[in-house]
């Protein structure tokens, strides 16, 4: 699975980090950075999963599976 992390709805809450620590770093402010290029192993998907789940902000999102009509990825254009 390839997560993504928005850091402009991020508020700070830092729970994604306390799931996942291998995947997400705190700032200062307790902001989170993704740590990596997003993709994540199957042996590490449950606690990665767990804190998109637990994110407050709902600021990180699973890219693996497109699918339609939720918005995430461009989609087929219209004739
Ligand atoms: S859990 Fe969500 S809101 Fe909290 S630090 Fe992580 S990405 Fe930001």
């Amino acid at each position: 699975m390839r997560i993504r992390l928005d850091r402009t709805i991020c508020d700070g809450f830092g729970t994604c980090a306390k799931h996942a620590p291998e995947y997400f770093s705190l700032d200062d402010w307790d902001y989170a950075s993704l740590i990596g290029n997003g993709e994540v192993p199957p042996e590490d998907r449950d606690q990665v999963m767990r804190a998109l789940m637990d994110c407050p902000a709902h600021a990180i999102t699973e890219m693996s599976d497109v699918r339609a009509g939720d918005g995430a990825g461009p989609g087929p254009a219209a004739p």
